[in-house]
């Protein structure tokens, strides 16, 4: 039996863990500086670091280190022993505030799109105290923001703070121009729903393409996918559960909220979700979940996918934000309340992000733009590249009533009437859903659907936050001049409304009319990272992340330049990935199964048969075509790899990875599907998809 309550939270130096081990002096002094966002004084940082030592050697840690974020999508740490020598010999624990404020990892090492190149490798990371340190295979984790020696963020963190600050400052100033000024505090909140796959690992451990590059870069359709569309919601299998079970203990451990689990769409694939917390918890909280959901795989036999698109022909995976405001007295500012029609406050934030999503469809598109992604973004697949927002009938008819001046007539919450008398009779949500939408209200809050699963998500947030914050800003300019706040915000929601009516879309996603009827309204579709990524730098968007300080010019360059040579780079590695499997599996297999056909035929006509083999050697005339055809796809991919080093700049690099190295892949693999599903399954080299996806 497990005690959750008591299970919870219990690895977290948490609020019940400071007031245990810390004076209370200096645990007020310390919620203080988290709640005023203030640095925090050397004399305090000293006592706090003591009882963190306290308690961490009290659960068994021996090592501390600084927990980060760096631009390679992972967390970094680097252990340091609490040990120190004492004279005569022998050994104490020990940690200093100066420890646990601030690390100097090598910035060299990571990541960082020429800021290195132009400034000194040291790097530095301060501890953000508003996210608990926690323990971890015996080390104490302190969550940190890393920058530069000369203060440029390295990190994911580091601007989703800074955008956390600035969207607080604007939501407030609304507030007040509304009479609040109980409000001390707004927060950003998201609730990140992780899909991923499950393998067994000993047929993971056959596949190339699964280690190096997290998906299959062969493999032919299996007579059965997810077109029965029966693992959704199905029912789980007991190796499954027993993992999700495990799973979900370890993340109550670290104080993580892990509350729904299912079986997704495609086989193989299930989802977690967790209760929201604000935007910096949750994505610190995401990337641990990440983390501990291959490390509970491994103990398993099972080994966890969050790749986007591990397989072919079935669904890829995402990350839902869920994304909200909401004040330090518990009010979401997106919730539309019994009539939104007369919700003026609310219909303010909902115009603030009609019009930020319309006027930086660019930025949103780059905050989930990854190698992994551009499968399912660019793919008429879930969801699509072009953004746009599904509102819902409802709020639909509440907007419309603001354009035309028209009363507004609510339909209710309609009664669903069940029609066997046992079953209850409910209400039903105003608004049905919208699976297809990119950026979907869902009652009150938005949901982000185009993040990738393997995606942080402090890069989608950062961005919402600031694109909404600079919005807010204006708003708030205009209506603190008013002299009537509600007439002049009623203009204000009808004039956005018109202005960016175009973003709406209520209607399939998916659909080809969908994709023509974007472009007459001069929506963007950046079908790819190479076509959206050049648009970072661009004048709008220097102007947006410098004016609210969330990255200065030379930051947002280097981010630029970071993901597009990640991109390349992943590409690169999938490529010579390809090429290994082609050359020295796939090849001499189906040659030697050619030679195997070739003496069944010579032996059927030694015995003077009456009959001529002719299946087997149309078999053989139909692989040998292939073959001789692949060798050519091979030489093709080899060529365009070695090509790209003559491609210099980073932008143009990463379009000829896409349009020259990606494509060039593409044509191999549809000869090698072909070929493995004309052949024997024991001389393929590879388990099958089959064997994939209905591992476990
Ligand atoms: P649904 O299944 O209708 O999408 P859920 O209630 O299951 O809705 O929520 C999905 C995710 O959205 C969960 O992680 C949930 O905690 C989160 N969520 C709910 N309310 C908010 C909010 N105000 N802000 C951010 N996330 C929220
Ligand atoms: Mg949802």
């Amino acid at each position: 039996m497990v005690n959750v309550p008591e299970l919870f939270g219990s690895e977290v130096f948490n609020d019940e863990a400071m007031k245990k081990y810390l004076p209370k002096g200096t645990y007020k002094e310390l919620k203080k500086t988290i709640e005023d966002g203030k640095p925090l004084d050397i004399n305090i940082a000293n006592v706090v670091a003591h009882a963190m030592k306290e308690w961490a050697i009290e659960k068994g840690a021996t090592h501390f280190t600084h927990w980060f974020q760096p631009m390679t999508g992972i967390t970094a740490e680097k252990h340091d022993s609490f040990i120190s020598p004492v004279a005569g010999g022998g050994v104490i624990m020990e940690f200093s505030g100066k420890e646990l404020i601030k690390g100097e990892p090598d910035a060299s090492s990571f990541p960082s799109g020429g800021i290195r190149a132009t400034f000194e490798a040291r790097g530095y990371t301060a501890w953000d105290p508003t996210s608990y340190a926690f323990i971890k295979e015996g080390s104490l984790c302190i969550p940190t923001a890393f920058c530069s020696y000369t203060g440029e963020a390295l990190d994911k963190k580091t601007p989703l703070l800074r955008s956390m600050e600035c969207i607080n400052k604007q939501a407030l100033r609304v507030l007040r121009v509304f009479g609040d000024n109980e409000t001390t505090h707004v927060s950003t909140t998201v609730g990140p729903e992780q899909e991923y796959f499950l393998v067994d690992s000993e047929v993971y451990k056959k596949r190339k393409d699964l280690i190096y590059c997290g998906r299959t870069l062969f493999g032919a359709r299996p007579p059965k996918g997810q077109e029965l569309e029966d693992h959704y919601f199905g029912s789980i299998k007991p190796r499954v559960a027993a993992y999700m079970r495990d799973l979900e203990q370890e993340l109550w451990k670290y104080g993580i909220y892990a509350k729904t689990k299912h079986n997704e769409v495609s086989p193989a694939q299930h989802e977690l979700a967790p209760i929201f917390d604000t935007t910096n918890i949750a994505t610190d909280h995401n990337q641990l979940t990440m983390e501990i959901m291959k490390k509970v795989a491994e103990k398993h036999g099972l080994v966890c996918l969050l790749h986007e698109k591990p397989f072919a022909g079935v669904n890829g995976s995402g990350k839902h934000n869920n994304w909200s405001m909401s004040t330090n007295t518990g009010k979401n500012l997106l919730n539309p309340g019994k009539n939104p029609r007369e919700n003026t406050l609310f219909l303010v934030f909902l115009a603030a992000v009609i019009r930020a999503v319309d006027e930086h469809q660019d930025l949103l598109r780059i905050s989930v733009a990854s190698a992994g992604n551009d499968h399912r973004l660019g793919a008429n697949e879930a969801p699509p590249a072009i953004i746009s927002m599904y509102l819902g009938d409802d709020l639909t008819e509440v907007l419309r009533s603001v354009l035309s001046g028209k009363e507004y007539i609510s339909e209710g919450k309609p009664v669903m009437e069940t029609t066997a008398e046992v079953l209850p009779n409910f209400t039903k949500d105003t608004s049905d859903r919208n699976r297809t939408s990119p950026f979907a209200f869902t009652g009150n809050k938005f949901e982000f659907r185009m993040v990738g699963s393997s995606e942080n998500i402090a890069c989608a947030n950062f961005i919402i936050n600031t694109m909404v914050a600079d919005v807010l800003e204006d708003f708030a300019d205009q209506l603190e001049k008013a002299e009537d706040v509600k007439a002049a915000a009623e203009a204000l929601v009808k004039k956005t409304v018109e202005e960016h009516k175009r973003i709406i879309f209520n209607g399939n996603n998916y659909s080809e009319e969908w994709v023509e009827e974007a472009e007459k309204r001069g929506l963007l579709n950046l079908r790819s990272l190479p076509e959206a990524l050049p648009l970072y730098t661009s004048e709008k968007n220097v102007k947006l992340f410098t004016k609210h300080n969330v990255l200065s010019e030379v930051e947002l360059r280097s981010r630029r330049d970071v993901l597009l040579e990640k991109y390349s780079k992943i590409i690169n590695i999938e490529a010579l990935t390809a090429l290994d499997m082609a050359k020295k599996d796939i090849f001499p297999a189906v040659s030697q199964y050619i030679g195997e056909l070739a003496k069944t035929v010579n032996l059927v006509k030694s015995v003077g048969a009456d009959v001529t083999p002719t299946a087997d050697i149309e078999s053989i005339n139909k692989l040998t075509n292939l073959l001789n055809c692949f060798a050519k796809k091979i030489d093709a991919l080899d060529e365009a790899v070695v090509g790209a080093k003559d491609v210099t700049d980073v932008a143009e690099n990463a379009m000829y990875f896409k349009e020259k190295v990606l494509a060039a892949m593409q044509e191999l693999r549809a000869v090698a599907d072909e070929m493995e599903s004309s052949m024997s399954a024991k001389a393929w080299p590879y388990p099958s998809y089959g064997a994939l996806l209905f591992s476990v």
